[in-house]
């Protein structure tokens, strides 16, 4: 390339010649001008601490921080309220827990102290992170106390449920029947003065259904001199029920038997002077009163 100058001062037009080295060094003094000047502006900034830059670097500075505090303390007000919710419902599972440790028959664990009758303007508590710490491990304690004692609970009412599943609580004639005999000692029906009457007597209908007063394996089902048709289930336990002087029996010796399934059919069979069922409830080979067992049943009656 070639560049003309032309001056007033000279008569004569002057040329120079420009080639690509020129240009490439004039742009590498043109960056290292560029470069130099912006370090010596920054390091002039930090170091004499230019009053405009350095008020911009402290308010961004500031900011950030305000940010960040306003950020954490709304992280501790919603903690604080969830740390306020799960104590709610521990006062709540505390109530649930008396309740059920008493249906239970345990003794029930220590409760909470409870104020009534508060009152008062609403202030609200400074947010402590330590004290909140410390509130949620008591919290996350008292969850491990109260899951254990609802497991020992849980554990001693299934046990309960199975017991009462198996106890003989089941009206054992279908359909309408009175009471006759009563359980102890009366006089003997065919005149052989005072004995004991080890069972229940329902008078009812010949042929009505006798129903298994629970769940059970059947363990003696024939005939007998005295009980006649005569079924005998075991419902666990050493607890046995009888079902005497039936005129049908409906089950086979072994057979597993539901509550309220039938056993036989109402009859006058063995010892007995008119159609009447004889229920027998006995415990490790003693006769127990059946109405203690069927209380609620004959209540419904
Ligand atoms: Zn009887």
């Amino acid at each position: 390339m070639q560049v003309i100058l032309v001056s007033s001062r000279f008569s004569l037009a002057k040329s120079i010649n420009v080639n690509m080295r020129h240009i490439v060094a004039v742009f590498g003094v043109f960056l290292l001008v560029v470069l130099c000047g912006s370090s010596a502006l920054s390091w002039l900034a930090v170091r004499l601490r230019l009053p405009m830059v350095q008020t911009q670097i402290e308010s961004m500075q500031t900011r950030e921080m305000e940010d960040k505090e306003a950020k954490a303390r709304s992280n501790l007000r919603a903690l604080a309220a969830r740390v306020g919710e799960l104590q709610a419902r521990m006062v709540q599972l505390d109530g649930l827990g008396q309740r059920l440790s008493s249906m239970a028959g345990l003794e029930p664990p220590a409760r909470r102290p409870e104020y009534e009758n508060e009152g008062g303007p609403f202030v609200p508590a400074p947010i402590d992170e330590k004290k909140l710490e410390e509130e949620i491990d008591a919290l996350s304690r008292q969850v491990e106390a109260q899951t254990l004692s609802f497991a020992s609970m849980e554990s001693l009412l299934r046990a309960d449920m199975v017991r009462r599943a198996f106890l003989p609580t089941t009206m054992p004639v279908a359909g309408p029947s009175r009471l006759g005999s009563p359980f102890g000692v009366r006089n003997d029906p065919f005149g052989r003065g005072v004995a004991l009457h080890e069972g229940l007597d329902f008078v009812a209908p010949y042929g009505a259904p006798v129903l298994a007063a629970a769940g059970g394996v059947v363990v003696n089902a024939g005939y007998h001199h005295e009980f006649g048709n005569l079924v005998e289930i075991n419902h666990g336990g050493e607890l046995i029920t009888r079902y005497a002087h039936m005129s049908a029996i409906k089950v086979t010796a072994g057979a597993t038997v539901q509550r309220g399934q039938q056993v036989g059919e109402l009859g006058s069979t063995g010892r007995s002077t008119g159609p009447h069922l004889h229920f027998e409830v006995r415990k490790n080979g003693s006769p127990l009163n059946p109405s203690d067992f069927l209380a609620s049943s004959l209540a419904r009656r």
